[in-house]
């Protein structure tokens, strides 16, 4: 696998189309045989699957949407679900897809992120100070950080972070040394917002970042404290198409990890979405996946760096209100609430208040509302700690925002 990975980056533009060719018919000819989706779409459609050979034939086959995994994901699995791991996500929309994911496709992930994490001398297995949504105290026993040994992390949750907190946090900190800090970039400058009021520094090889737009301020701050560089890579859970940049300021696509297309946004004439196809996981194949995210114009190519891996335009769309608890703390990335709120049409999570959150829940014919409620209060003990005030609305439909899109999490007055 990783001398798979390391033979791409210096591959030719030929050589890298020749690969996703390659995977592309293989995956292909799976999935119609053994995926009711496709198996199902290519009867249908009498296209012989045999006939999709090049990335010229990809817009062949259907656009994929997120209720095509929200609604039915298992029609796309090719293996038992017990032979694979399964994840939900809502991302910055309000509508939960499930995926599964083989062994090897996880693997493939974590190797393609450490081959972006050697343009900038970060070392294979990293001791990282990960900030996303963990929780490393369930229990609420008062432990502010906890220590994953084989993964070499330490974890800390981005909704704990206060003033009172910093100097027992920043001492378990420095104890364990952190190489390179991982997580959201809103957790990750919350952080570093405390440590420059309390005139500190951490410095780091690298912070490692994703899953959310980095704004120009975020950037100088976080360069300002942990002094590394930011190392940004764009993925989804659908784990359909990734990119991140180098270390001469280029944001690649990963071709070997995915096929990326961008179809034009209707009404503009610079922004396109990303729709991608995945090469790496057998288990459950997908293809032109719309994955919702905006990207601007790519910059003219070549890159500095001299790899043929194609520049990708500026990622938009992921950026969210961080919410407010009724003790003053601020919480990023709000919709982690609702990611594990499944068997919804629609659902999205608004704040009413500092510490007031209230749940739009859509629900079908097979909902049951009261165990997605028993859960949603438990999402919101977990993350944003006790003393919360939990509202639900049932609804035929969330409101969309002025550009009609479907937001998970929301600031909004009471209406
Ligand atoms: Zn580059």
């Amino acid at each position: 696998m990783r001398w798979t990975l390391r033979r791409m980056e210096r591959a030719s533009p030929e050589e890298i189309v020749g690969y996703q060719e390659r995977r592309l018919r293989a995956m292909v000819r799976l999935a119609a045989s053994r995926s009711p989706f496709y198996r199902e779409w290519f009867a249908a459609s009498r296209v012989d699957p045999r006939s999709i050979r090049t990335l010229a034939d990809l817009p062949r086959l259907p656009l994929l949407e997120r209720h095509d995994l929200a609604r039915r994901p298992d029609r796309f699995r090719v293996y038992p679900s017990k032979a694979m791991w399964t994840a939900h996500s809502s991302g910055t929309s309000g509508q939960v897809v499930t995926v599964h994911r083989t062994a090897g496709s996880s693997a493939y992930e974590l190797a393609t992120l450490q081959r972006q994490w050697a343009w900038f001398g970060i070392p294979h297995r990293p001791r990282s100070l990960v900030l996303r949504s963990h929780d490393p105290d369930p229990h609420g026993t008062g432990v502010l950080t906890r220590q994953v040994p084989g993964a070499r992390q330490l974890t800390i949750s981005s909704y704990r972070l206060d003033p009172d907190r910093l100097p027992r946090l920043l001492e378990e900190i420095r104890a364990f040394d952190p190489q390179v800090i991982e997580g959201w970039p809103s957790s990750i400058t919350a952080l570093g917002c405390l440590l420059e009021d309390a005139g500190q520094r951490l410095p780091v090889t690298a912070v490692i970042t994703s899953s959310e737009v980095i704004t120009a301020e975020q950037r100088a701050l976080m360069q300002q404290v942990y002094v590394g560089p930011v190392v940004d890579h764009y993925g989804q859970t659908e784990r359909v198409a990734m990119a991140g940049n180098c270390e001469a300021g280029g944001y690649h696509q990963f071709p070997d990890y995915g096929i990326t297309e961008l179809l034009p946004v209707p009404g503009r004439t610079d922004s396109w979405e990303i729709v991608g196809t995945p090469l790496h996981n057998w288990g459950f194949p997908l293809f032109r996946y719309r994955t919702g995210d905006e990207v601007g114009p790519a910059p003219a190519g070549p890159c500095p760096c001299g790899r043929a891996f194609p520049l990708l335009g500026r990622i938009d769309g992921r950026v969210e209100d961080t919410f407010t608890s009724a003790d003053g703390r601020p919480l990023p990335l709000p919709h982690t609430v609702i990611k594990n709120l499944t068997g919804l049409r629609e659902v999205q999570v608004a704040q009413l208040a500092p510490g007031h959150f209230e749940f739009r829940l859509c629900p079908t014919d097979s909902t049951d509302l009261s165990a997605v409620q028993r859960q949603a209060r438990k999402n919101v003990d977990t993350y944003f700690g006790p003393g919360q005030t939990v509202t639900f609305q049932i609804m035929d439909a969330v409101p969309r925002d002025s550009s009609g899109k479907l937001k998970a999490a929301v600031r909004a007055p009471h209406d």
